[in-house]
């Protein structure tokens, strides 16, 4: 089969980067390859104006208005002003892939739904083709096959444990200062999410920040793998963390704990990078996109994803420019666009660490101290 360009992965970065393209030369044969039917991610995501416009190529055309109106319930003209304000919208990932979806079938990309095992299985099925597009998310597998295991920079950043459970009835959610409060009674300092009462339960998240010693103490829970609140090898000063800011719920805000309901789970928040973004493999140009080329913590990669594919859609359309520039042309702007995205994501670590300061400085009490009154059996918050 004969197409331009080849891109791997159907997510919202692979089916923006080809959306791109299309916008940017209409007659270019584009075909994505996504292994499944159905997108598998299901949250809520704050997707900025800015991302949609940035470098991205306006046609004000029907599928354009169609698919703005769809994610922000603007037209074209009104989200390119909103854009420079810094506006956004939450949208669900189903969402936003059915949108997108459309939008592709409009302009007319081609969607197979099949899995590509390898770079050179993708060369094979397009032989005449010069550039094909990663964006097979954090775990590509085009990348660990093109730039080895080894590709990525890491640059770890904070370490959580996570506790889900729910409430009976409706819960409230502390107000600032009720959880300034009780985290001046924690070691490691704690933040809650509330969510909606559905069925008589509330959903409430509890995130933990530890430090390495008691994240790595922590046996392995992961989403799929949690561990129950009885568990023997949760070490103790966090065990204390989750029972005082439980019960200090409980105290406050009336919550009441619905029996066996809670799953602790952990995960290290970093930022990860992929040294290069772009090599020349068997004389087939390969670019990363997405998640497979940067991760930023608190889940905020895709806007960073989507303005990088509308530059690379930029620079791939340019007729003058050899394959070789192409791919220096790549990895000479990808830093100076991911930068404001890791600027933010340090810029929220640091603020995470001012308040965690902050928070252990305005303790009333001594950590000795307190830890002396915890030793002494007497619960913390329950005196505030
Ligand atoms: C809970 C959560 C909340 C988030 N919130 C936000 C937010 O508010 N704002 C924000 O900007 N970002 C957010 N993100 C991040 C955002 O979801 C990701 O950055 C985004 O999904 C990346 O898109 P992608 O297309 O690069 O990768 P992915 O979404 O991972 O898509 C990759 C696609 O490639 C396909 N694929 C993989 N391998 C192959 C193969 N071999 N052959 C064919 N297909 C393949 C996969 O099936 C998948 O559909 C959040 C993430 C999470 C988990």
């Amino acid at each position: 089969m004969c197409a331009e360009i080849v891109i791997i992965g159907g997510g919202p970065v692979g089916l923006w980067s080809a959306i791109q393209l299309k916008k940017r030369d209409p007659a270019l044969d584009v075909q994505v390859y996504e292994r499944y039917e159905e997108y598998r991610r299901s949250h809520v995501l704050k997707l900025e104006h800015r991302a949609l416009m940035l470098y991205s190529k306006s046609a004000y055309d029907l599928p354009e208005a169609k698919f703005i109106a769809a994610v922000t319930g603007d037209n074209p003209a009104k989200i390119a002003k909103s854009a420079i304000d810094g506006e956004q919208v939450y949208i669900r990932t189903n969402d936003l892939e059915t949108a997108l979806k459309t939008y592709a079938k409009d302009l007319g990309i081609t969607v197979s739904y099949e899995k590509i095992d390898s770079p050179e299985d993708a060369e094979a099925r397009h032989p005449e083709c010069k550039n094909f597009i990663a964006a097979d998310g954090a775990h590509s597998t085009m990348r660990k096959a093109l730039m080895g295991e080894n590709a990525t920079k890491d640059y770890p950043l904070q370490y959580v444990v996570e506790i889900k459970y729910e409430a009976e009835g409706k819960a409230r959610p502390f107000t600032v200062a009720e959880n300034l409060k009780v985290n001046k009674y924690l070691s490691s300092m704690c933040f809650e999410y509330t969510g909606r009462e559905k069925n008589g339960k509330t959903p409430v998240t509890l995130r933990f920040f530890v430090d390495e010693k008691t994240y790595k103490a922590l046996p392995e829970a992961g989403f799929k793998n949690p561990l129950g609140l009885d568990n023997k090898h949760i070490p103790p000063e966090l065990a204390h963390d989750i029972a005082a800011y439980m019960q200090a719920r409980k105290d406050k805000a009336g919550e009441v704990y619905k029996q066996g309901s809670a799953k602790i789970s952990k995960l290290e928040l970093s930022l990860y990078k992929a040294k290069r973004f772009a090599v020349q493999k068997r004389g087939k140009n390969w670019f990363l996109a997405g998640d497979a080329a940067m991760g930023v913590p608190y889940f905020r990669s895709l806007n960073a994803g989507m303005i990088i594919s509308s530059q690379l859609a930029l620079i791939l359309t340019r007729p003058l420019l050899s394959g070789k520039a192409k791919i220096a042309a790549y990895n000479t702007v990808q830093p100076l666009d991911t930068a404001w995205e890791f600027t933010a994501a340090h810029g929220k670590n640091m603020a995470l660490n001012i308040y965690d300061t902050f928070r252990k400085a305005s303790a009333k009490m001594s950590w000795k101290a307190r830890k002396q009154r915890k030793n002494r059996g007497r619960k913390g918050p329950g005196s505030f």
